[in-house]
């Protein structure tokens, strides 16, 4: 007998919602187009009637602790409220904790789908043995989340970790935050295509203009393909998504001193094409990087170093994350199981997990 949670990843394709052990074993995970078009309401009907399966099914095996769902965007913690959601629209400024919490009668945890990430590397992958790690989630956009003792750092309203808008250059691409030149313009599957379409207007990329034109849903991944086939030009893209994860990442070393960084989300599967490029930038831009960089060959895969050494970590490793896709959704999960003891004023308190209806 081992109690149970149940996660949420909430993206702007996927609705995907997963029962989870206290030890971190996958109980099923089930997989639902999120019908975004339909609105709001039908997207939290559908998530219900989900969660509910799973949680009857599996409350003989367990105690369910709770809900946890990750939802992209920018989340007040202590209304649940999303404020901002690119990828949800028709959502800003909606109630989504209090609407689910009424359809399930018992508690809800709302995070932000990165910090989910993040906080499930941290419990079961890339980052399970630092209790400090910074994860960086490379997908239509860039997230980020911060694990401080084993427990996200929410800052003050909950919005902490944006990294995807720190600017990377000054006078760049317009951001849809508002902002210029912000890393999720050089760095999301969005980025690379859009980088690819450049090249291929300038008439200086044959491979990539060959590729989009046999293909009409043209992605990020036709261009990692290129790129490992050893087209210059796509090469070049990832090289530049790699120089602008590293400026960020020297940052954030230099900011943080954090024993991990770890790069996950859909593109982080181009880690050989873009993280030499990363660790460039990493040894120009950070003293903090060259004081507690580990004996390792510049560029290459780091996860192997990242045992626990005794006394306390004592390097800066940046490495690719583990859990591929379901990292947010384990770390959704891990949410209810361990929300009373985070140190934490972010999540509702006082709020007993009931029976769900
Ligand atoms: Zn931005």
């Amino acid at each position: 007998m081992a109690d149970f949670s149940i996660g949420v990843d909430l993206g702007g394709t996927n609705l995907r919602i997963a029962a989870v052990d206290e030890h971190g074993v996958l109980l099923e995970k089930v997989t639902l187009g999120t019908q975004v078009a339909l609105g709001r309401d039908r997207v939290i009907h559908d998530m219900c009637e989900a969660i509910r399966h799973l949680a009857h099914k599996y409350e003989g095996s367990g105690a369910l602790q709770g809900i946890g769902i990750g939802v992209p965007g920018i989340i007040d913690m202590k209304t649940g409220t999303l404020r901002e959601s690119p990828n949800l629209p028709g959502w800003a400024e909606s109630p989504v904790r209090t609407q689910i919490e009424q359809m399930l009668g018992t508690r809800v945890i709302l995070e932000n789908d990165a910090n989910a990430a993040a906080f499930g590397e941290n419990w079961l992958g890339a980052a399970r043995n630092v209790d400090d790690m910074a994860m960086l989630t490379l997908g239509t956009g860039v997230g980020g989340g911060i694990v401080f003792g084993r427990a996200i750092w929410h800052g003050m309203t909950g919005m902490a970790g944006e990294f995807g808008h720190i600017t990377v250059e000054p006078e760049g691409v317009q951001c849809k935050c508002g902002n210029r030149g912000c890393l999720e313009q050089y760095a999301s599957a969005t980025a690379v295509v859009r980088m690819a379409r450049e090249a291929i207007e300038q008439h200086i990329a044959p491979g990539l203009s060959h590729a989009a034109s046999a293909n009409p849903e043209f992605s990020a991944k036709a261009v990692y393909n290129l790129a490992i086939q050893g087209d210059e030009e796509a090469k070049k893209i990832f090289r530049r998504v790699g120089h602008a994860l590293g400026i960020v990442i020297a940052d954030l070393v230099n900011a943080l001193n954090l024993p991990m960084y770890v790069v996950g989300g859909g593109v982080s599967s181009a880690w050989e094409a873009f993280s030499p490029a990363i660790f460039d930038e990493l040894r120009k831009r950070s003293m903090v990087y060259a004081a507690t960089a580990p004996p390792s060959v510049p560029g290459e895969e780091q996860g192997a170093s990242a045992q626990v050494e005794p006394g306390g970590p004592t390097r800066t490793i940046v490495t690719r994350a583990l859990l591929g896709s379901d990292a947010g959704l384990y770390g959704a999960a891990r949410l209810p199981m361990v929300a009373d003891e985070m140190v934490s004023h972010s999540y509702p308190a006082g709020a007993k997990m009931r029976k769900i209806i």
